[in-house]
């Protein structure tokens, strides 16, 4: 049973409905292009209002980078505190030829809003604002404590939010932060995610003779840097896809109990799932799941290589050097720095004087366990709010800077997409469902009375 003040709220909210499209339009009118430092500023500001005139009181955080605000609402002594995060900041829209309207002025057609931005991230953070905006306006209070931090360079790649995170732990304490962005994997059932993978990005450079060569001179002869790159590729993977490097394995954790029965529940089908890229079976082992290669397993992905000629016709040449990169997805509990000395060690030992280079942007795997006790009330609120049962999603494949709320803060970390599968982020004519904005409200509106009670 929803409680009264609950039902407040929503009552509020869906008589305040036009309110709430003014004041997303708002925001969606005002471009914040991180990437070319367009409009971050001014966005930063409306944001600011907009959580004031919810009833949060503001501040802004110290960061090198553009301005990460963060706002609160602390009248509930004793109750659980929220930390919710967004971003405000965007994709460039180009190319801008392939919009059906302006990228900045947002447009409703088939009961949807066309803008940049709207799905990654406004409608999304938007959503939490305007569930405390309707809870204080119809009850006066909330039952918990919310705490929200919107940060304006997630589109950038978020290189300060770790740094931001660390020196604001006293203020950002909470019981668990939530994250309302992406898409949910299919937009038949709400989705819950309980952690990313991490992510580890190496280059290799071999090298042969002191330019390129005549084949027919020098063949034979002169060491060929992309044989040299092939051969150390034969000592690091073998046949199965399991990887050679010393101890790649030995800090990954076994999936808990929980964790593996909420990936065998998750209704999607192996078959139907490679179909879509046109494949008709998995690359070994064979034994392992679709779900559980991407959830809970390491990869060794080759991201490129290049080297010598492969221009249109023949040419002879014999290249005097080659390159190659590698990514490697991490699960708990690899790390980047411990995964990065044990490639480096490899390399060493078969790499023939091949040089490995590390590349930025490394990130921490991150985990929060779905038997998590908090969990049952965010399924309980996005059940009331989308009126289905969400599945969990023990990991997601890719990779986000979710460590900073599980390792830097230390809490359990909820990824709770509002956004469907079609919405086209970061694409000409990016979108989000109307009724997903509503559903998106009320998710978050049940989500603290829930916590409250
Ligand atoms: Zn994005």
């Amino acid at each position: 049973m929803t409680n009264l003040a609950t039902q407040a709220a929503i009552k509020h909210a869906r008589a305040h409905r036009d309110d709430d499209l003014r004041d997303l339009f708002t925001l969606l009118s005002q471009p914040s292009i991180s990437a070319q430092n367009i409009g971050v500023q001014e966005c930063a500001n409306l944001e600011e209002a907009l959580l004031n005139d919810a009833g949060f009181s503001t501040r802004r955080l110290d960061a090198p980078g553009h301005p990460v605000i963060y706002g609160e609402w602390l009248g509930a002594a004793g109750k659980p505190t929220i930390l919710f995060y967004g971003h405000y900041d965007v994709q460039p829209p180009d190319p801008l030829d392939l919009w059906q309207s302006d990228p900045f002025t947002p447009t409703i057609r088939d009961e949807r809003i066309y803008c940049r931005g709207v799905a990654d991230n406004k409608a999304q953070h938007f959503s939490h604002i305007a569930a405390v905006r309707h809870w204080l306006r119809a009850n006066g209070s909330l039952p918990c404590n919310v705490k929200i931090m919107l940060e304006g360079e997630e589109e950038v790649g978020s290189p300060h939010l770790d740094t931001v995170v660390a020196a604001h732990k006293d203020l950002l304490a909470a019981d668990f932060v939530y994250t309302s962005d992406g898409p949910v994997t299919d937009a038949r059932y709400p989705e819950i995610v309980f952690g990313v993978r991490g992510l580890l990005y190496v280059e290799l450079f071999a090298t042969g003779a002191n330019r390129d060569l005549h084949s027919g001179h020098w063949g034979g002869v002169a060491p060929n840097p992309i044989l040299a790159l092939s051969r150390l590729l034969q000592t690091m993977i073998d046949d199965q896809n399991r990887v050679l490097i010393d101890g790649f394995y030995d800090s990954v954790r076994q999936p808990t109990p929980g964790a593996k029965a909420a990936m065998d529940a998750l209704p999607f089908d192996t078959v139907q799932t490679i179909g879509g890229i046109g494949l008709t079976e998995m690359v070994p082992p064979a034994e392992r799941s679709y779900a559980e290669r991407v959830m809970f397993q390491p990869t060794l992905n080759i991201a490129g290589i290049t080297g010598g000629y492969s221009g249109p016709g023949s040419k002879t040449v014999l290249p005097a050097k080659a390159s190659m990169k590698i990514d490697m997805r991490l699960v708990p509990d690899q790390t980047p720095d411990e995964i990065w000395e044990k490639i480096r060690a490899h390399v060493e030992k078969h790499g023939n004087g091949i040089e490995i280079n590390r590349l930025d942007g490394g990130m921490l795997p991150s985990f929060t366990p779905v038997e998590h006790p908090l969990a049952d009330i965010v399924r309980a609120a996005v059940a009331a709010g989308f009126g289905a049962k969400p599945i969990s999603v023990p990991s997601a494949g890719g990779s986000l800077p979710d460590s900073v709320w599980t390792q830097t803060l230390g809490l359990p970390s909820f990824l709770v997409p509002y956004g469907a599968p079609e919405q086209a982020n970061h694409s000409p004519n990016e979108s989000y469902r109307l009724e997903r904005l509503y559903q998106g409200i009320e998710t978050s509106i049940h989500l603290i009375g829930l916590l409250g009670e």
